[in-house]
């Protein structure tokens, strides 16, 4: 496993590689979820190369940059025993040599502001100038997203096709916890009974999964907003959105998905599943 801390270390070591290589971006503090992306990007392509950068610009003034958690000696273990070829650890100054603030950004528009973008208005910005980043100088035959963030894989598809990327990007399901909290490196923030609490996130998730077809989604909708809220979840958004569009829609399709976003404490915290009908 090499690691390459310098965009000129890693372009030697992706030349060294020949055939189809699948770049996972991350912010490190892997977790198993991470770990299936690798897993799944092993089973496309011959190579992967896993890149772990907390990205300052996607990052809001008030938000956890510096408080994120990074475990660099515990990852690289991780990867190595998951086998990777090319581990990308570069600094902020490599990524972004003439400042955060002079960076040429990618802006994905409208998909970008709904969501996620309305709460947090240059996270996508962010997250888009830095996959660009990454795809340039990685060159990667294919990328794999989670579906945990399922806003994020959407722009970025947009953005392969927006700007002819010749990469496939490959969306991989959301790995959770015995108790169905979706895996996330800010779990950790969670005190006990924070933890405990999250849990009601995925219980409303799969009760609209579960709710009859013909009946009033909306409403159904509204009445886990209002538990979520009474149980102390303060809750940013509950939709239910087309896939690719994520247009805001009113009844199930064959391919709609229900998206979440709230806080518990000062924890940020998403999920979504398929709410889905066939009829
Ligand atoms: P992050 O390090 O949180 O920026 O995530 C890096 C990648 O891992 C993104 O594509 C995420 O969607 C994906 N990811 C994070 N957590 C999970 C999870 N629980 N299940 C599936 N994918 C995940």
């Amino acid at each position: 496993m090499k690691i390459a801390e310098t965009f000129s270390d890693l372009s030697k070591h992706r030349l060294a590689l020949s055939g189809e290589a699948a770049l996972i971006p991350t912010m490190g503090a892997l977790h198993e979820g991470h770990l299936a992306l690798i897993r799944l990007a092993k089973s496309h392509a011959k190579h992967t190369i896993v890149s772990i950068f907390v990205n300052p610009t996607q990052f809001g003034p008030n938000e956890d940059f510096e408080s994120y958690p990074r475990s660099r000696t515990k990852d690289l273990m991780q990867l190595e025993k998951v086998g990777v070829d090319i581990v990308f650890f570069p600094t902020t100054q490599e990524v972004y040599p003439n400042g955060i603030h002079e960076a040429t950004r990618i802006y994905v528009p409208t998909i970008g502001h709904l969501y996620c973008g309305k709460s947090r208005p240059t996270f996508f910005e962010g997250v888009c100038s830095i996959v660009l980043r990454l795809f340039l100088i990685t060159k990667p035959t294919h990328a794999v997203f989670g579906e945990k963030d399922f806003q994020q894989v959407t722009i970025i598809k947009k953005m392969i096709t927006d700007l002819y990327l010749n990469i496939k990007i490959i969306q991989a399901p959301i790995v959770r916890e015995d108790d169905g909290l979706a895996m996330s490196s800010r779990n950790q923030y969670l005190s006990e009974a924070e933890r405990q609490l999250a849990t009601e996130i995925y219980k409303a998730l799969i009760k609209l999964q579960k709710t009859p077809q013909n009946s009033n989604i909306a409403a159904a909708i509204q009445k886990e907003v209002c538990e979520l809220e009474r149980n102390g979840i303060r809750v940013d958004y509950l939709s239910l959105v087309e896939e690719g569009s994520l247009r805001k829609i009113t009844k199930p399709t064959p391919n709609s998905r229900v998206l979440f976003a709230g806080y518990i404490g000062k924890t940020r915290l998403i999920d979504n599943m398929p709410l889905t009908q066939t009829d």
